[in-house]
């Protein structure tokens, strides 16, 4: 297998990067990405293959089920670095159907680190056990609205971090969308459409004052006592 994979790499400078030289010599000295991708860790849920788009388009983290987590450090310092300095303007959350960790939230797990990661998405399970109860789903129909419901709580998570909220009162703010790919067609749905919401204000550097003014790191140091010499 990394045989292929190496030699996948040849065929991908030869066939993409030199036909392309000028993008990518461009792209290799700064990465200006206007989107920030949440996705799972499938690996048939490709960011980049299903939006036809070509390195340098999205800033990426995947994780299992697509969570978005308050504790969670890693995804705080790329929504940090992505949304201050990157200046994202579009966050998407994409879901996936057949996705493993959607299944375990439905089935329950007790493996030690999945289940304490899949507990973030509590919300979406009793969001979709109240839905199904009373459309009487059947299992493939549940985990199908268990699916959409972990995108939109995720989604409300994504909202309610600190640094979104006080970007948020600034008014420079990325637009967020909840996207789900379906792997049987490789076609995306539109769950949450954030198209309509107002494009984000404001530099870079403007963001970044915006949120050190509203943490504090910004502030002036208090003028050091003077000391007399003795
Ligand atoms: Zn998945």
């Amino acid at each position: 297998m990394i045989d292929n994979l190496l030699a996948g790499n040849a065929k991908f400078v030869s066939n993409e990067f030199a036909p392309n030289a000028a993008y990518y010599h461009a792209l290799a000295a700064h990465q200006r990405p206007k989107v920030l991708w949440i996705g799972c860790s499938d690996s048939r849920v490709s960011e980049h293959q299903m939006t036809d788009s070509k390195p340098g388009t999205m800033f990426v983290h995947r994780n299992v089920a697509n969570i978005v987590a308050f504790n969670d450090v890693n995804i705080s310092a790329i929504l940090e670095y992505g949304v201050v300095h990157l200046k994202i303007e579009d966050i998407i959350v994409c879901g996936h159907t057949r996705c493993g960790g959607i299944a375990a939230i439905e089935d329950g797990v007790h493996e030690n680190y999945i289940a304490d990661w899949l507990c973030i998405a509590t919300g979406a399970k009793e969001a979709a056990d109240r839905i199904a109860l009373e459309r009487g789903l059947d299992r493939e129909q549940k985990l199908a609205v268990l699916t959409e419901e972990n995108v939109k709580l995720q989604i409300k998570h994504l909202r309610n971090l600190a640094l979104i909220k006080n970007l948020l009162a600034k008014g420079s703010v990325p637009r967020i969308h909840g996207w789900l790919y379906r792997v049987e067609t490789g076609t995306v749905d539109v769950l949450i459409d954030g198209r309509g919401e107002t494009p984000r204000s404001g530099s870079p550097a403007k963001a970044l004052k915006a949120v050190k003014a509203v943490v504090g790191h910004g502030a002036k140091k208090p003028a050091a006592k003077k000391t007399r010499k003795h």
